[in-house]
């Protein structure tokens, strides 16, 4: 952030973002969504094309029932009213990317209207993020522009199926805007309409933002963040863009309706273009395709398909296994992740231990060693049983964390490496009292000390005993020792 952006932080109290967000997603469907050509990702330029999703004339689009499914899936799960009787709509405008020179999408009547996906707030409350419409559309081709002056189209992408998740302007700031991003990207994973991988511009969202004063009714003049391709850079182009305006109003500047992209290098976000309005477009009802009814019987036989969503299973995982919210919250954005945890839960005496384990030894392992959660070699019951070791006091937490490193990369059990290292927890009071006894009267110099009030030596006194048990010693019963020896 430039330094004249961040002096204006301190007016900032005084003014209120205002945050609707536009998701383009695409779906995972084996076909196109007007024609049967692959709907893949990663061919060769202009391998799956047709007359029909280039654009010849005489063609004529067939809607795939598929993504009218995935739709329907969306939007109850979304908690969307399905419109019975959904129809299409041509987009004008001209690009080289969109052969038709129109884009077949939905305008009066989209499928899904009127639903919510609620987040929860750092404060622990819930909040419900309005949904305007969901409606379906087709992507268009891609445009690669070669830096030796020349332009090529690949139309591979073109008529590939999307949905638009339209919102309500219901967010006040970035954190508020990425919890209903990463809630959306969640819930389209758990229902497996879509990969949503934002790198790959399968989940493509655009912010519209406006500033407004707190004391103000009317709403400040809305700019669109464009194609930014991760939750962290739209966090960070929110919180810029949200500065940059207050200073403009503060500075009595004018404010322009455009579209903006996030200058990753740079920290701020720059104009691309400034906006259509929607009359540009000149819609009008697609001649070329039936309108879609949905009847009950469709709807209900889609409801049944519904899994578990990431709401409930957050939830729930708090509920049966007493996670914190923060390490649920985790658990659930990675559905592997989530399965993997339930699955240690099934046999772990302590799951909070075990989840403890998974976010912070597991996560760091698999992230350093770039290996996904299902290639771990360390199965869910295999840490199971670690963690039930430690509970049963066979072995120390300090002992545990080698037994953990040795368990992951060979996939041993704790049991094995525990029998065959020898690390099994040393409990016995005979013999660390023999111990104990040993190292007392050979240090009488911190002995003294310690009677004479430097307390902090009796680390001193159990790091010594730790050392000759080579780290297997009962902190408990040395903690009980050392304090009887040193009265
Ligand atoms: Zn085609
Ligand atoms: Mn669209």
């Amino acid at each position: 952030m430039s330094e004249q952006i961040k002096n204006t932080v301190a007016n900032s109290a005084d003014y209120q973002a205002t945050i609707g967000i536009e998701v383009h997603l695409q779906l995972k469907t084996k076909s196109k969504v007007f024609c049967s050509c692959k709907n893949e990702f990663g061919h060769e330029a202009n391998k799956n094309i047709c007359p029909i999703c280039t654009g010849h004339p005489g063609t004529l689009p067939v809607m795939n029932k598929k993504v009218v499914d995935c739709a329907i899936l969306l939007g109850l799960a979304t908690n969307c009213k399905i419109t019975p009787t959904t129809s299409f709509a041509r987009k004008h405008y001209y690009y080289p990317d969109l052969p038709k020179n129109y884009q077949i999408t939905q305008d009066a009547d989209p499928i899904c209207q009127d639903g919510y996906i609620s987040i929860e707030l750092e404060d622990g409350s819930e909040k419900k993020i309005r949904l305007i419409r969901i409606h379906m559309e087709e992507d268009a081709g891609k445009n690669i522009h070669s830096s030796l002056g020349f332009s090529l189209v690949d139309l591979n992408r073109a008529g590939t199926p999307l949905v638009e998740i339209v919102s309500h302007p219901d967010m006040e700031n970035a954190q508020q805007a990425k919890a209903y991003l990463m809630r959306l990207h969640s819930i389209v994973q758990y229902l497996g309409i879509s990969d949503a991988n934002m790198e790959e511009g399968s989940f493509r969202a655009d912010v519209n933002i406006s500033v407004k004063k707190k004391t103000s009714d009317k709403l400040g003049q809305r700019i669109e963040l464009k194609n930014i391709n991760s939750f962290k850079f739209i966090t960070q182009a929110i919180e810029y863009e949200t500065q940059r305006q207050i200073q403009a109003l503060e500075s009595g500047e004018k404010i322009y309706p455009e579209t903006r992209q996030w200058d990753r290098k740079n920290q701020k976000t720059v104009m691309m273009r400034r906006k259509e309005g929607a009359d540009d477009y000149r819609y009008f009802p697609e001649p070329d395709l039936p309108s879609v009814e949905i009847d009950n019987n469709w709807i209900e036989s889609i409801r049944k398909t519904i899994p578990e969503l990431p709401g409930e299973k957050l939830r729930r995982l708090q509920k049966v296994y007493g996670l914190p919210y923060a390490d649920a919250l985790i658990l659930i954005e990675s559905i592997p992740l989530a399965n993997y945890f339930e699955q240690t839960g099934k046999t772990c005496k302590n799951p909070k231990s075990a989840c403890n384990w998974i976010l912070r030894n597991l996560l760091a392992y698999l992230n350093e060693h770039k290996v996904e959660i299902n290639n771990t070699k360390m199965t869910p019951e295999n840490l199971a049983e670690l963690v039930n070791e430690i509970e049963a006091g066979s072995i120390n937490s300090k002992v545990a964390q080698d037994v953990f490193s040795e368990m992951i990369t060979s996939g041993k059990s704790a049991k094995e490496i525990i029998k065959e290292k020898d690390l099994g927890q040393v409990d016995s009071t005979e013999m660390l009292e023999v111990i104990a006894n040993k190292i007392v009267n050979n240090n009488p110099d911190e002995v003294a000390k310690y009677k004479a009030g430097n307390l902090r030596l009796f680390g001193f006194f159990v790091g010594q005993a730790m050392k000759e048990t080579g780290g297997k010693a009962n902190p408990k019963v040395l903690n009980d020792i050392f304090t009887k020896l040193l009265k």
